[in-house]
């Protein structure tokens, strides 16, 4: 089997596995415990938050443990209204949201909440390539009353298409109307180089299974200095932000992954971008002219990412197609697959509903190997021909 959908999520990393075990069993105390237990399991908690902000340039006490990127989202973008309750939210229309309009579903689904609240919410355009406007976003910014702006949300890298937004400059103007910014990393955090000390956010949200660590982990980057609600109320843990007995074992392979896909940064970019590019290169020799068109710019994109637009061939049909010949990929994003719509990123982008059902999403990481490139071409190129051939016979 080959796996060519690590964008939907990644194998657990044997380093991660291996420093998290002692704490799901023998070294089992509560962080909170007074006793050697408790000590030990909150001196692994907190050399895993330091080892963690060390990958991503932050101070420790500006990473917050979360259950994933959906938590912390939600976290984020229902703390705009500044905790006022919803009965007051309706009435006075609390400010606003910008966010692209190319965001994963936790986040787009909770700026509609907060537009049923009367939040107003705002979508910036994006390019054919999948990169938001930074000057649609000065004309936003500008029109807007000062401080009437609360948060904008602006995803690092596309989860369909890996496009990377230019979080730098887009931060650095956030900066100077003084809106608080958050960006969505959770396709960025362990696969391009990322510090937050150049990146002008506030908060920054991360997903352990995107990065070699295990499933139902994250954390926040939460700036310090910036203001944040409690998520949870409870024991206190996390600072009093989160309440509840931390995942010790969680936060140690969230930790030993990240830093383990840091330390192999480049060697694994290298390899997924040869990868993806082999793949585009095979398929074009492969199929006729104008059978499939990539989507995005390659130097703006993840390395390991890449989305492809086929003519008239369903995206559903070919994945299936995969499945059977053993490579697992997807339509689009695997959180939108099981629907029959299009995703709303493929029709920001200009695309008819149609090619948006017409694309399959290849991502790959640091546990592939360069001979999938052929591979998975053949595949695809098989699953086309079959598909295209049957239209040909039903005419
Ligand atoms: N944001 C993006 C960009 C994602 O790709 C995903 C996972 N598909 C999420 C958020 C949600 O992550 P999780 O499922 O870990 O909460």
């Amino acid at each position: 089997m080959i796996y060519a959908d690590a964008a939907s999520t990644t194998r657990l990393s044997q380093t991660a596995l291996e420093k998290a075990f002692p704490f799901l069993r023998d070294s089992f105390g509560n962080p909170s415990s007074r006793h050697s237990l408790g000590v030990a399991a909150k001196r692994a908690l907190e050399e895993a938050r330091a080892l963690i902000a060390e990958s991503i340039g932050a101070e420790p006490e500006e990473i917050v443990f979360t259950s994933g990127a959906s938590e912390a989202n939600a976290w984020i973008i229902s703390n705009v209204g500044g905790g006022k309750t919803d009965a007051e939210t309706r009435r006075v229309g609390v400010g606003r949201v910008v966010a692209s309009a190319i965001e994963h579903p936790s986040v787009r689904k909770m700026c509609e909440a907060l537009k049923r609240r009367n939040v107003g919410v705002e979508y910036l355009p994006v390019d054919r390539d999948g990169i938001v406007s930074v000057d649609a976003l000065k004309t936003t910014l500008a029109a807007a009353r000062k401080g009437n702006v609360n948060l904008s949300t602006i995803m690092f890298a596309n989860n369909e298409i890996g496009a990377i937004q230019p979080i730098e400059e887009i931060g650095a103007l956030l900066r100077t109307f003084d809106v608080p910014f958050h960006t969505d990393a959770t396709q960025a955090v362990g696969h391009i180089p990322l510090d937050v000390r150049n990146l002008n956010v506030d908060f920054l949200t991360a997903s352990a299974h995107k990065f070699n660590g295990p499933k139902g982990m994250g954390f926040l980057f939460c700036r310090r200095g910036v203001a944040v609600l409690p998520i949870l109320e409870g024991g206190g843990q996390e600072r009093g932000l989160r309440a509840g007995t931390e995942n010790v074992a969680g936060a140690v392979a969230t930790a030993y992954a990240l830093a383990e896909n840091v330390a192999n940064l480049a060697e694994t970019t290298v390899k997924t971008r040869r990868i993806t590019t082999e793949i585009v290169e095979r398929l074009q020799t492969a199929l006729p002219q104008g059978a499939f068109t990539v989507v995005g710019d390659e130097a703006r994109r993840l390395p390991g990412t890449i989305n492809l637009v086929f003519k008239d061939v369903r995206g559903d049909a070919l994945v299936q197609i995969l499945d059977l010949k053993g490579v697992c990929a997807s339509t689009g994003s695997a959180c939108s697959s099981g629907k029959t719509e299009p995703s709303p990123t493929a029709l920001a982008l200009g695309f008819s509903p149609e090619a948006a059902k017409s694309s399959v999403r290849l991502s790959f990481d640091r546990d592939n190997s360069p001979s999938d490139a052929a591979v998975v071409a053949e595949a695809l190129a098989f699953a086309y021909r079959k598909i295209t051939a049957a239209q040909r016979r039903q005419r």
